[in-house]
């Protein structure tokens, strides 16, 4: 058994998964209970009255052409967020191990652990929203099984350098996993980390559609590790994650030219973000707006509540941080097409009236 595979549960290394029906097509199926009748409306390759395959071949290996991966590396789970949970469920015992995350970050790696039982670590982002390696290296010795970085961060947009996720994998072989979250790579310069795979057994990738490849809707992730660990976890997982019309539309999706069109979209969508950012800075009402590598960006406002209440009276939602740790006065703001962000422009431009007006 690898280091890594020694990290899982003791009590779920003989566990025996349940027994999906086989995905077999073009045979008699009497085997899932199933209904043999399809609806006339059902326009699925497969009919939704069959069970769906519980790891389907063909997402499997054109998520692992998108990744450049080999396809034993991938596990195709419901979203990230199914991703996050399987792990946690998979390392953590409930009431002795923990998750480590760094603050600012995604909230659902600390409410997975809060679900299993486990305790939350938390090592807070340093000077510019960079990870302080040395304290996290610190911090994880004990009881720690997960490391939850991500990269870019949501919700600062910070990165994290190929340098420390190195040092951390190498560093924290055989005592925990090092999971890297890179939901929003496809925004951001740096490449992701799917190349390490080989040279660090302890790391484990979560990748998912519902960003760049505009699939939110459809809950389609992808956990990549090396393939002992993809193998055990794929039995741990539920037995059917995804549905038949997730997959056909996950599929449809990462055709060829589909996925040029949905790359000339996110090289818009950086292009925008960059000209937000210019925008929101030159706004009187506006404090301070980070660098991003995501789709995103995290601004400081004079005053955020106003900020929100300007926004929601003008129809447009922005994502309140202002109560978080370090985030005083901060609220994230997708970055939409130009006609959306104008919108928020306008909703912005109006508070800066209102301030002068009232300061005047
Ligand atoms: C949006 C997001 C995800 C994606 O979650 P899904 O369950 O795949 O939709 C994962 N991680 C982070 C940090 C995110 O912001």
């Amino acid at each position: 058994m690898s280091a890594t595979l020694h990290l899982l549960r003791p009590d779920l290394r003989d566990f025996t998964a349940y027994h999906a029906a086989s995905p077999r097509r073009g045979v008699v199926r009497l085997h899932a209970n199933e209904s043999s009748w399809r609806s006339d409306w059902d326009a699925t390759d497969d009919g939704l009255n069959r069970y769906p395959d519980p790891q389907p071949e063909a997402l499997i290996h054109a998520l692992a052409g998108l990744y450049g991966v080999a396809p034993g590396t991938v596990l195709v789970t419901r979203g990230s967020d199914d991703a996050i949970d399987l792990l946690v469920r998979a390392f953590c015992v409930a009431g002795e191990d923990a998750v480590l995350v760094c603050p600012p970050t995604f909230g659902m790696y600390a409410v997975a652990a809060r679900l299993q039982g486990a305790g939350v670590v938390e090592v807070p982002l340093g000077q510019n929203f960079s990870l302080a390696v040395d304290d996290v290296l610190a911090a994880a010795r004990r009881g720690v099984k997960l490391v939850f970085l991500c990269s870019p961060n949501n919700p600062t947009g910070s990165l994290v350098p190929a340098r420390a996720v190195d040092n951390i994998c190498r560093a924290l072989h055989g005592h925990a996993v090092v999971v890297v979250d890179e939901a929003y790579v496809e925004f951001s310069r740096q490449p992701g980390f799917a190349d390490r795979l080989e040279r660090h057994g302890n790391l484990v990738l979560l990748r998912t559609l519902s960003k760049a490849w505009g699939l939110a809707g459809a809950r389609v992730g992808a956990l990549l590790a090396e393939p002992e660990l993809v193998a055990i976890l794929r039995a741990l997982a539920p037995p059917y994650p995804l549905p038949s019309l997730a997959t056909e539309a996950a599929l449809r999706r990462l055709q060829p030219r589909e996925l040029a069109a949905a790359r000339r979209r996110t090289a818009a969508v950086v292009r925008r973000r960059e000209a937000l950012a210019e925008q929101l800075r030159a706004l009187p009402a506006v404090r301070r707006v980070w660098p991003s590598e995501g789709n995103f960006l995290l601004a400081r406002f004079a005053d955020a509540a106003a900020t929100m209440a300007a926004c929601e009276a003008a129809g447009v939602l922005v994502r309140d941080f202002s109560r978080q740790p370090g985030l005083a006065g901060c609220l994230r703001i997708t970055v939409g097409t130009a006609a959306e962000n104008r919108q928020l422009q306008r909703a912005l431009a109006r508070l800066d009236g209102k301030k002068v007006r009232a300061r005047g």
